[in-house]
């Protein structure tokens, strides 16, 4: 009970502190706003991936038993399997999330510009957020679980979903380490379709909380620990580390990014078997 209860205050406090942040900050006049939507997206993601992959990183430097003891899969850590092969594989994770994320703040440049609204006067209610963030989530998880499902094709697998499944172990890190083919395909445009959708219906504050949302979500699932006061293991239809931890180390099924929906109606859940 306590630890559901920390997993819903920890949602509540980044929904509500986060909102406030950011109507806080938010320009009363936006000059250019593709420059400032590309700017704002950039430095939420970067700033929540390191913050968020900082919190992992406490477990594994604690390596402490009681924190293991949560451990997803009983085989040993990356840096514990092989230090020199390790610091290659930790410059290769690096180097590959540095490429994505220019690849994917070039896109946005490229593409028809993103709608939402960017005025102070049209702020959105948590009512309104919680309603286009499920939207988006929806949306996000449909695109993503087809367009994974098709990287697991024998023939598309070893060229391009391999990259990522490197880490059968997975870590926090890893979340983004994939081929740029992929992170398009199964990343930004599934992230980003839900916000695109719903045009000048959603505001922009509401969109960098959705992505922000995703993306602490998507570093949960790689972060190789099923920690009890994670929320996301108390949601009704959500996949948690588990979920994604057996895509990992059993290499099919469980293709879903947000909830089970699709791989129950589609016949690709694997039964949960970790104790
Ligand atoms: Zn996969
Ligand atoms: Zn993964």
């Amino acid at each position: 009970m306590i630890y559901k209860l920390i997993g819903i205050s920890g949602y509540l406090i980044y929904l509500i502190y986060f909102t406030k942040f950011l109507e806080y900050i938010w320009p009363n006049e936006i000059q250019n706003k593709n420059a400032f939507f590309i700017v704002v997206m950039v430095v939420v993601q970067n700033v929540i991936q390191v913050l968020v992959c900082a919190y992992y990183q406490i477990f594994y430097s604690l390596n402490h038993p009681f924190f293991e003891q949560y451990k997803l899969v009983q085989k040993p850590w990356p840096w514990e399997k092989n230090k020199e092969e390790w610091k290659k594989m930790k410059i290769k994770t690096l180097k590959s999330i540095i490429l994505n994320q220019s690849l994917a703040a070039l896109l946005v440049t490229v593409i028809p510009p993103f709608q939402c609204r960017m005025d102070t006067l049209s702020f959105p209610s948590y009512l309104e957020i919680m309603k286009h963030v499920i939207i988006c989530h929806l949306s996000e998880d449909f695109i993503f679980y087809w367009s994974h499902r098709i990287l697991h094709l024998p023939k598309l697998y070893p060229k391009i979903h391999k990259v990522h499944h490197q880490y059968n172990v997975s870590i926090a890190i890893a979340t983004e380490y994939a081929h740029p083919i992929e992170f398009i395909s199964s990343n930004i445009i599934p992230i980003f379709s839900g916000p695109y959708l719903l045009g000048d219906r959603i505001h922009c504050i509401t969109i960098l909380i959705y992505v922000g949302l995703h993306l602490s979500k998507a570093i949960h699932q790689h972060c190789g620990y099923v920690f009890p006061w994670e929320l996301y293991n108390y949601l009704p239809f959500a996949t948690n580390s588990i979920h994604h931890g057996l895509h990992h180390s059993e290499n099919n099924g469980n293709y879903g990014s947000q909830f089970v929906l699709f791989d129950k109606l589609f016949g690709t859940c694997i039964e949960y078997k970790v104790k």
